[in-house]
């Protein structure tokens, strides 16, 4: 499936949340997605909707260093390194590459 992106989902004002405080998106397709910046402009991480269309919300930092995810600087058709695993209940895990979601 092809990212798309959308700012709303950004919107943490509309999430909801389950009894495990885990965030949902409700009402935009799935695997879609928003570059959150850091106050320099720089690009901080990958937020997205669940590209099983369970509406779970994930973020994947990418950081330059450690504890994040290596990003190969496409804006618009990322490729994010390691693989992403959901922490929601459908446990979505798989890969976004050159755009594309793509489940293990
Ligand atoms: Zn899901």
């Amino acid at each position: 499936m092809n990212i798309t992106f959308d700012p709303r989902v950004f919107d943490i004002t509309s999430y909801t949340y389950d009894d495990q405080n885990r965030p949902f998106l409700k009402g935009f397709p799935a695997g879609t997605a928003h570059w959150s910046k850091r106050v320099d402009g720089t690009i901080h991480a990958l937020h997205f909707t669940c590209p099983c269309g369970c509406g779970a919300c994930g973020a994947t930092p990418v950081y330059a260093g450690s504890n994040g995810w290596c990003w190969n600087g496409d804006l618009e058709k990322p490729t994010l390194t390691p693989s992403i695993k959901m922490l929601s209940p459908c446990g979505w895990h798989g890969y976004l590459t050159d755009g594309v979601f793509k489940r293990c």
